[in-house]
């Protein structure tokens, strides 16, 4: 049996890092990507960000904050 890698997933903390965003969003990986540094640099294509602390916000959740 072999095990596959299944990446790295990115969720949105939502815009108060308490709660998740409610749209539930996560960062469309490419599949060549493996590690989290990888999966955000997609994500900072489509508008991803991370904010101090470590919290990653999604295009919607970084333009209301
Ligand atoms: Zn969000």
């Amino acid at each position: 049996m072999t095990v596959h890698s299944l990446g790295v997933e990115i969720a949105c903390d939502g815009p108060t890092g308490r709660d998740d965003c409610p749209d539930n969003a996560a960062v469309r990986a490419a599949i060549t990507s493996r590690t989290a540094r990888q999966v955000r640099a997609d994500g900072r294509r489509d508008g991803w960000t991370v904010r101090p602390g470590g919290r990653d916000l999604c295009p919607r959740c970084a333009k209301s904050t």
